[in-house]
């Protein structure tokens, strides 16, 4: 993701944490505190709240591997976090599990944090005065209650809106599941804003976090409904077959005159007749300023885009552009390179199939 900053990884998965979240643990430390001891407390809490966030996330990673899904990275933003899987589950069951594993960690976390308070005796009016007086535990205890009451409040992209639309799909299509589930998210999204807006003094995150939720339950019907229009198709009846490709030995001044004339912007870069890499029209930009226009295409190639082959299905290769956020990838044909798939050409399908199905309906 851009503005996210790589800090470590576990169970391979990369581990990122986006710039806006410190800049948010600064400013909270900072503003919100009355002297150097104090901020140094707000930072501590923020950053334990948020090793509780990447744990949940990481109980949706976990839980999704087993069932043979690649989780990509887990980014921090200040809303919480996001674990990128690869796909989703294709069985409403898995999809559950993948869901609930965030919140269920949640649930152990304030179990563990909940029974240390009651091992020190504490009853739940102290507990409530140590809060407002900053006792970490009891911080700690009502976080993670409060994310699993969050999270499964049934809209996307909380896991309870997963779990709404995985339920609903054992009955419904999967298309209809899913317009249902993002519908009654956006209905929670108008919520969360106007109760935002009736108490933006006291919380005046509740407005981002309805902006959010409403934006990606718009996303997530869009990205099912495109899934189901292009459902059957391969790879072939969407990709470009009119491209040309250039060789690591041509020179970037080349490839410039290639892209003036034509309207292709991602070109196949090949050696020796080999496919090796692409390259984008951002990396030939990029090229021509740090190496000079007389540089060998070579020496800025991308070399780790795999090609997908053309008898895949359209919407496996869509989905694995999507979250390596390539715009373009090369299409092979028993080991020859036979096309280009791009985004926009997927686009244009898009609306061709979509005027056919209307076509049909009207017929
Ligand atoms: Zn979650």
């Amino acid at each position: 993701m851009r503005w996210s900053l790589k800090v470590g990884s576990l169970f391979g998965i990369r581990i990122e944490v986006h710039v806006t979240f410190l800049i948010m643990i600064a400013g909270f430390s900072l503003w919100g505190s009355s002297g150097p001891g104090d901020a140094l407390r707000t930072a501590l809490e923020l950053l334990l709240l948020f090793a509780c966030v990447l744990l949940h996330e990481l109980g949706h990673a976990l839980t999704a591997r087993r069932f043979g899904i690649v989780t990509r990275e887990i980014i921090l933003l200040p809303i919480g976090g996001v674990a990128r899987l690869e796909r989703m589950p294709a069985r409403p069951v898995q999809e559950v599990a993948v869901a609930l594993a965030g919140p269920g960690v949640n649930l152990m976390l304030a179990t563990l944090f909940g029974g240390l308070l009651l091992a020190t005796g504490r009853t739940p009016e102290a507990t409530m005065t140590a809060l407002q007086h900053g006792g970490l535990l009891e911080f700690l205890f009502v976080a993670n209650l409060t994310m699993i009451l969050f999270n499964l409040i049934p809209a996307f992209p909380m896991d309870g809106g997963r779990v709404l639309r995985a339920v609903l799909a054992m009955f419904l299509p999967y298309v209809r599941a899913t317009r249902i589930a993002s519908l009654v998210g956006q209905g929670f999204a108008l919520l969360f804003a106007l109760t935002g807006l009736l108490l933006f003094r006291q919380s005046p995150a509740l407005v981002f976090v309805a902006l959010f939720v409403f934006m990606a339950a718009g996303e997530e019907r869009a990205v099912v409904q495109t899934r189901s229009s292009l459902a059957g198709l391969p790879v072939s009846a969407a990709m470009v077959t009119a491209f040309v490709s250039l060789e690591t030995r041509h020179e970037l001044e080349h490839a410039v005159d290639l892209m003036l004339a034509g309207d292709q912007q991602d070109f196949p870069v090949l050696e020796g007749g080999r496919y090796l890499g692409m390259l984008s029209r951002h990396d030939l930009i990029r090229g021509l300023r740090e190496e000079g226009p007389s540089s060998p295409v070579g020496r800025v190639v991308r070399t780790n885009i795999d090609p997908v082959d053309a008898a895949w299905p359209l919407d496996r290769a869509l989905e694995r552009m999507r979250a390596a956020r390539e715009s373009a990838v090369p299409v092979m044909m028993r080991g020859q390179l036979i096309g280009v798939l791009t985004m926009e050409n997927v686009g244009e399908l898009l609306l061709v199939q979509e005027a056919r199905q209307r076509h049909a309906g009207v017929a």
